[in-house]
């Protein structure tokens, strides 16, 4: 039996396990690959002296469509400075913060290490966590609860497995995985929303669905990697299949941009299903050094960017529905109480992004709300305390 157990092994689920295992909670971690948090580029922590909580705030409800959970995204928003002390965020020469700014924010916001965020994140947690947290590798099927434990089924391939604990915390990432087209790995199919619903959980905006704008399409090895939309602010166009710029405002979120290549492929003005990227513009100093990793992946495939304009077309990304959470990252019932023992974090919940999100949130949801479930689920020690 443990205290805590957490389903997935993304960012969230992580984060969960190392502020579970903080909090003096034994700890098991379960999960069927790494999800989307190895591909996190950036996230968003308002750093600059020209920007505030308030402003981040501003910018993420303003996104989210008026669909936002606003005590989420003040939680989200005020959480994320602490993340600028715990982080060693990549600096320039002169002590400021090296900063993208992604669509929808109204300053530069994102903060990185090396460009890899998530998969350095990943890296350090899972290291100070070796020997402390059983993990299991295995696709958690069932969450069963009894009068204080829950009882979690796994399978392992052609074997079964079950193990007990005080707290689930269900980090599982969205649902995306299930399209045809899509940057998400296929394991990613929205299972702990399908389980926390049979226990009785409320769902919320399970019709949003994130596009990322410019999705591979080709070369046939790169067909499904996204290119960082962060290029158009440097100089990338899009372009049809005249070669004609469309889509001039750099400023467009990401949907509106989703939105403005579909109709120009429905238009009968698209290639192949999709359209050009040319980041023939961007300066080859910064294509060399912000954008180097795409630069290279091109380039293996036999595509200068420098000098060729890249296939792409929108492809499902985030999942912005999922799980009704509170602050405290409880999953609630429709009717607002909370489901006993019963935690969430991270894309298999909705509410903070509404229907739109800002490039560079969900890195900080899953560092801030992972962190809150963990604590949480850690607090729980018996039936009576929820
Ligand atoms: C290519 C790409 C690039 C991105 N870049 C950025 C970025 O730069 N900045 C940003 O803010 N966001 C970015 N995002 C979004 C971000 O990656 C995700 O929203 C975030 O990683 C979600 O983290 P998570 O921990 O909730 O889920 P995930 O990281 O997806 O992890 C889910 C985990 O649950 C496991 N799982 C699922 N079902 C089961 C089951 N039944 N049993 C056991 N385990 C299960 C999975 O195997 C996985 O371990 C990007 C997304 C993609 C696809």
């Amino acid at each position: 039996m443990k205290d805590v157990v957490v389903v997935g092994g993304g960012l969230a689920g992580w984060r969960a396990a190392e502020a579970a295992a903080k909090a003096g909670a034994s700890v098991a971690l379960v999960a069927n690959g790494a999800g989307n948090s190895p591909d996190i580029h950036a996230l968003n922590v308002p750093v600059r002296a020209d920007d505030s909580v308030e402003r981040f705030m501003d910018d993420t409800l303003k996104s989210g469509r008026g669909a936002c959970d606003r005590a989420l995204v003040e939680v989200l928003c005020r959480e994320s400075v602490k993340l600028a002390d715990e982080f060693p965020f990549d600096r320039n020469p002169d002590g400021t913060y090296k900063l993208l700014q992604p669509l929808g924010c109204s300053v530069p916001r994102c903060v990185s290490i090396d460009h890899k965020i998530g998969a350095w994140a990943l890296a350090k947690i899972r290291r100070e966590l070796d020997g402390k947290v059983k993990v299991i590798e295995g696709r958690v099927t069932a969450l069963i609860p009894g009068s204080s434990l829950f009882t979690i089924h796994y399978s392992l391939g052609d074997d079964d497995g079950a193990c007990t604990a005080r707290s689930v915390v269900v980090a599982t990432g969205g649902w995306c995985g299930k399209y045809a087209f899509s940057d998400n790995p296929p394991e990613l199919r929205g299972d702990g929303i399908d389980m926390a619903v049979a226990l009785g959980a409320a769902v919320r905006d399970m019709d949003a669905v994130q596009y990322e704008p410019t999705v591979a399409l080709a070369p046939e090895r790169l067909r499904g990697i996204p290119v960082i939309t962060t290029m158009l602010y440097e100089g990338a166009t899009f372009r049809n299949r005249d070669g004609r710029e469309f889509l001039v405002d750099k400023h467009a979120n990401k949907d509106e941009i989703s939105r403005a290549i579909f109709a120009e492929i429905e238009a009968g003005r698209g290639v192949d299903g999709g359209v050009w990227f040319d980041a023939t513009g961007v300066p080859h100093e910064i294509l060399n050094t912000t954008y180097v990793d795409t630069v290279r992946r091109y380039a293996a495939a036999g595509v200068d960017i420098s000098r060729e304009p890249m296939l792409v077309a929108p492809a499902p990304h985030t999942s912005l529905g999922g799980l009704v959470i509170d602050t405290r990252c409880r999953v609630l019932r429709a009717d607002g109480s909370p489901i006993p023992g019963l935690f969430a974090a991270g894309e298999v919940t909705g509410g903070v992004h509404g229907l739109n999100r800002i490039g560079g949130n969900a890195g900080t949801e899953v560092l801030v709300f992972g962190r809150i479930a963990g604590q949480t689920a850690a607090l729980r020690k018996d039936a009576a305390n929820p």
